[in-house]
């Protein structure tokens, strides 16, 4: 057996500037609150943790006087002054590609266009981006969801940041026929940010080319699923797992060459600690993609 590695994968800048913010904080003794996990990546929270970086799920669980961090996937717009409003010192570690997204939605609202974002609406990314266009904002997945919706003269579609690409390209092409259909201005916005499309065309490049993807992530990390989904896609054997012990020795039964990614969230110690397991079950050296 081979191993080989995706040429793009692992952490992205986004992710890995807001926990060398908070890491930072936690370091230097100062607790922070962070709403919600800075990350979805289990070892990073629980070192985290041990530092006083603790994650809490809304600014009511934080001591009056406080640090809270805004994690890069950003939140919705009036949550800064209610956590101000509340005592709380807030601290902004936005993705600027997330705060991107976010002004595209408030600037369309704006310019009186009817927004579509593409994306999970109980995603927290999703969520702000939807508070950004005061709520106006329609989260959709497929054209399926625009059932009974009537369009307004302009129509703008962005979408949530970790999207998978080529679906996204196929609803905007659905999209587009069926508001030029009914004399509708439509606009596409292609918010899909650059690391997340760089790792999905190597991930899709790397399924190509092996018998098997085993994609690094925490359980709850979209970008994760999404290169899962990718290598689908290409008609790879794909499997995510968030550490060396969720992986099975009978995955690898028959199998030549094995590909690994890893979500933007995924450290390189934890990629590495996949690999050598992987290698325990007979691959050889890695190699590069
Ligand atoms: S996945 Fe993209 S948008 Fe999200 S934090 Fe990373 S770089 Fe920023």
């Amino acid at each position: 057996m081979e191993i080989v590695r995706a040429h793009s994968m692992g952490f992205c800048f986004g992710v890995r500037d807001a926990i060398e913010i908070v890491r930072d904080l936690g370091a230097s003794g100062t607790t922070v609150y962070t709403l919600g996990a800075i990350v979805h990546n289990p070892q990073i929270a629980e070192e985290l943790d041990k530092i006083n970086v603790h994650v809490v799920d809304g600014i009511d669980e934080v001591p009056v006087g406080s640090i809270i961090a805004i994690t890069a996937h950003g939140s919705p717009p009036d949550l800064q002054s209610k956590a101000e409003a509340r005592g709380l010192k807030v601290i902004d570690t936005t993705c600027p590609l997330v705060t991107r997204i976010q002004k595209s939605a408030y600037d369309l609202v704006q310019q009186r266009y009817s927004v579509l974002v593409y994306g999970d609406a109980n995603h927290k990314e999703v969520k702000g981006i939807v508070g950004w266009s005061g709520g106006k904002a329609r989260v959709i997945r497929s054209m399926q969801d625009l059932e009974g919706w009537e369009p307004t003269r302009r129509v703008a579609l962005i979408s949530q940041s970790t999207s998978n690409v080529e679906k996204f390209i196929a609803l905007s092409r659905d999209l587009v026929g069926d508001m030029v259909a009914r004399g509708v201005e439509v606009r596409i916005i292609n918010t899909i940010c650059k690391p997340t499309k760089d790792r999905q065309l190597a991930v899709r490049e790397l399924a190509q080319d092996v018998d098997i993807v085993i994609a690094i992530g925490g359980e709850a990390s979209a970008n994760t699923r999404k290169l899962v989904q990718a290598a689908k896609e290409e008609g790879t054997r794909a499997y995510q797992v968030e550490r060396p012990s969720d992986l099975h020795s009978d995955w690898f039964e028959d199998v030549d060459r094995i590909g690994i990614t890893a979500g933007a969230s995924t450290p390189d110690s934890v990629i590495d600690d996949v690999e050598a397991r992987i290698r325990s079950f007979g691959a050889l050296q890695p190699a590069l993609a």
